[in-house]
């Protein structure tokens, strides 16, 4: 059972969650075949792994059910089975059994397989691809984001053994939480107190400076003026929208297109290849 615990003093947050430290990992054997028969993601293996969830097929959304599971997939949404979250109600300990502030692991825990076909990238993805993913996206999103007692929604892909993805089939993953983490409530509040919109400013800002590097009619791209990350990039919408679930297909389709140009460009910059790992992560709050 994993455990959500807080900082001693400040109000922070994380998740003990031990039961990952016994994930399968391929990159050890450095595996650069194209079909891996024994990966667990690639289509034909959907035995040795828990039945999807939300399995999409030909625009459909199926689930598998037991002894009975979809193939020929599009995008194959699984809880995963190295879960640092447990779907259970969270309850509070007993204040005097523990000395430090513990609450139970309550929460959800997703790999949405973006391909069935192993060595496949999102760089490579057609426009249907890319815009049925965006599509996925957003509909986990506003699935979790309904479930009793989730607060908050975070998709994130990693791509390379140094941003911790153990696996390197082209994958995404959606966590769900019953605690907004307080640096987004802190932007919440910062947000709530402006005079305007302060994201459609930075649109607005961005879109003419020398760190824009790709915009279409929907969606703009640039180096952040104030960056955390080595090639740290935003991708933003232009219109204003207050949630991914209220995104027309249009928007998500513009969205996704400048996803895929960037992770193209990180995927050829020699620079960024140096870096050998990408995180991409898409912020929501319930
Ligand atoms: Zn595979
Ligand atoms: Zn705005």
């Amino acid at each position: 059972m994993s455990e959500i615990r807080k900082h001693y003093f400040l109000d922070e947050y994380c998740i003990i969650a031990s039961e990952r430290g016994k994930r399968p990992s391929d990159f050890a054997s450095k595996k650069t075949a194209s079909v891996v028969s024994d990966c667990v993601f690639c289509g034909g293996n959907e035995n040795k792994t828990p039945p999807g969830t939300a399995v999409y097929k030909d625009g459909e959304v199926l689930a598998d059910k037991e002894g009975s599971l979809v193939t020929g997939w599009d995008v194959r949404c699984i809880p995963n089975l190295f879960s640092a979250l447990s779907p259970k109600p969270a309850i509070l300990p007993d204040p005097e059994a523990s000395q430090w502030s513990i609450q139970e692991g309550f929460g959800y825990h997703e790999v949405i397989v973006e391909s069935p076909i192993h060595g496949r990238m999102i760089s490579d993805f057609s426009d249907n691809e890319m815009s049925l993913l965006i599509r996925v996206y957003k509909e986990r999103v506003s699935h979790y984001r309904s479930q009793d007692g989730i607060k908050y929604v975070s998709l994130f892909k990693n791509w390379g053994e140094r941003a911790g993805a153990s696996l390197d089939h082209t994958h995404s993953q959606l966590i769900a939480l019953p605690i907004l983490p307080p640096s987004l409530k802190r932007e919440q509040d910062a947000i709530h107190a402006a005079s305007g919109c302060p994201y459609c400013d930075i649109v607005e800002k961005e879109s003419r400076s020398v760190r824009l590097l790709y915009e279409n009619s929907g969606a703009v791209a640039f180096c952040p003026h104030f960056s955390m990350n080595p090639f740290e990039v935003w991708i933003l919408p232009k219109q204003h929208v207050n949630h991914l679930a209220n995104c027309t297909d249009e928007m998500l389709r513009l969205i996704g297109d400048a996803i895929r140009f960037v992770v193209k460009r990180l995927s050829i910059s020699s620079l960024a290849r140096r870096m050998d790992f990408v995180t991409l992560s898409v912020y929501v709050t319930a």
